[in-house]
């Protein structure tokens, strides 16, 4: 039985944004990268508006994307958007929802919302 693999495209941490960070994540990055929180939120971060904090983006990928490896170099500690990826909360709403994120992950758009809903694809062969 089929299971999903992740192709390590990096598609998910490419675009002009990044997901958000809680205070959590700021302490742990920061914490994991042996910076101190003024530090980190100075050399890695960007605000968008009153509220929202992201990781910055370089050459159109998150701050901490390897492009030579295709690897985060903050695994241990990524946010959890990042870890949930690409079975955030959301897909399990609709298939509409999982068409939508299908496009954006190639190793997701081997598999139909039938397979999700039956949890094949997490069932090792
Ligand atoms: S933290 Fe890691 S997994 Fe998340 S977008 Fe950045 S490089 Fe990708
Ligand atoms: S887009 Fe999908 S296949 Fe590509 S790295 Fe992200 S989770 Fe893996």
């Amino acid at each position: 039985m089929r299971r999903f693999v992740c192709k390590r495209c990096g598609a998910c941490c490419q675009g002009e944004s990044t997901v958000s960070l809680t205070e959590e994540d700021v302490l742990n990055i920061a914490n994991y990268l042996g910076l101190s929180v003024e530090n980190f939120l100075k050399e890695y971060t960007i605000k968008k508006g009153e509220n929202r904090l992201e990781m910055r983006v370089v050459n159109n990928h998150c701050i901490f994307f390897d492009e030579k490896e295709n690897l985060c170099l903050i695994h241990p500690v990524k946010p959890k958007p990042c870890k949930d990826w690409p079975f955030p909360r959301a897909i399990w709403e609709n298939e509409e929802n999982f068409n939508i994120i299908k496009e954006s992950c190639p190793a997701l758009s081997e598999f139909s919302y039938k397979d999700l809903l039956s949890l094949n694809m997490f069932k090792s062969s």
